[in-house]
């Protein structure tokens, strides 16, 4: 059995097209046909070389979507044939297979345990988690990656609580998750922070309550207005150095924090006075929003059935998996908020 797959051949050049052998699943691999898969800054890192060397060429990418289980490796009991499923970077319970070798015409193509820029896709059995019935496969494929980073650096990370102020400095597709988990978790006044006013309006329709473009106002000197005791809670989630240096500055002495989202170049280093932490500020990095996909994604996955979530608003443009060069392009050049691809469209 074949597949056709998105491969990073050589960093700063374009993704290819290649027809991929599956091999055998090996204990604890699950064959899943991708239905949807996003796209996030993660493999714009990648496929731009902006992580550092990388000894895995050519190898696939993606580490969220959608899909529906078509066969099961010995011991998998997590899901079944014909099962809708969420493929994610996270890892929940089940068999922890670190990776998959498929083959294109003598060449050897590495994977993670989990990829998603591919029609089928090998993967670990303890990155996939079922989905919910009734909830939509597009809007699905949020959950893993964006949702559980957003939501959870919110209501898993810092614990926002009702009433608390909270920034979100970023408004991408993971920063408009943390946009809507700090409405969900109740924070008030809750201000968005980016440099493009579409994606403000969108934090704002998600219910920030105040925005500031970073292009045009002092990001501090705007955040001390609006809360003059400091912030209870700050996201940063634009991978830049001098982003976290604010996130940190502009929450309160005595238990403001500020969480670190953002994937910095490899190689960056963050100035901070240190006497903020005499203050009593705290200063946390996280790992995916500290989500758990088995209590978490069921938990978030509620939240968007209700339509307490407007995630729909997040998916951007389709494109074709022949179009994934597009997409990261247009992800990059802030043009989409989170690309879709859409392995039903041809092209
Ligand atoms: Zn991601």
């Amino acid at each position: 059995m074949k597949t056709l797959s998105a491969v990073l051949v050589e960093l700063n050049k374009p993704l290819e097209l290649w027809e991929l052998e599956i091999p055998a699943l090996a204990a604890g691999q699950v064959l899943v046909e991708v239905a949807f898969s996003g796209v996030c800054h993660t493999q714009v890192l990648e496929a731009r070389g902006r992580r550092g060397q990388d000894r895995f060429l050519p190898h696939n990418l993606g580490h969220e979507g959608s899909g529906v289980v078509r066969e099961v490796g010995p011991g998998v009991r997590k899901v079944k044939v014909g099962e809708r499923v969420v493929l994610s970077w996270l890892k929940g319970s089940g068999a922890d297979v670190p990776g998959v070798t498929y083959r294109c015409e003598g060449k050897v193509v590495n994977a993670g345990a989990v990829t998603t820029f591919n029609r089928l896709a090998v993967v670990s059995e303890n990155r996939l988690t079922v989905l919910p019935a009734g909830l939509d496969m597009r809007l699905a494929m949020l959950l893993g990656c964006a949702l559980p980073t957003g939501l959870g650096s919110v209501m898993n990370t810092a614990v926002a609580r009702p009433g608390e102020s909270c920034a979100v400095i970023g408004c991408g597709g993971v920063g408009l998750c943390a946009v809507m988990g700090a409405a969900v978790s109740g924070c008030h006044p809750l201000i968005a922070v980016d440099l493009i006013d579409a994606k403000l309006e969108v934090a704002k329709a998600l219910g920030a309550t105040a925005t500031i473009n970073a292009g045009r106002q002092d990001v501090a000197a705007g955040l001390a207005e609006l809360c003059p005791g400091g912030l209870d809670v700050a996201i940063e989630v634009t991978g830049r150095p001098e982003a976290m240096r604010t996130a940190l500055e502009a929450v309160r002495q005595r238990g403001g924090r500020a969480v670190i989202v953002g994937n910095a170049p490899f190689g960056s280093e963050v100035a901070i006075d240190p006497k903020q932490f005499n203050q009593g500020k705290r200063l946390l990095g996280t790992w995916g929003g500290d989500s758990d996909p088995d209590r978490d994604f069921p938990r978030f996955a509620r939240l968007l059935a209700d339509g307490r979530l407007k995630a729909e608003v997040l998916l951007g443009q389709s494109y074709a998996l022949s179009q994934v060069n597009a997409a990261l392009d247009d992800l990059e050049a802030g043009r989409v908020v989170r690309p879709v691809i859409d392995m039903a469209m041809a092209g």
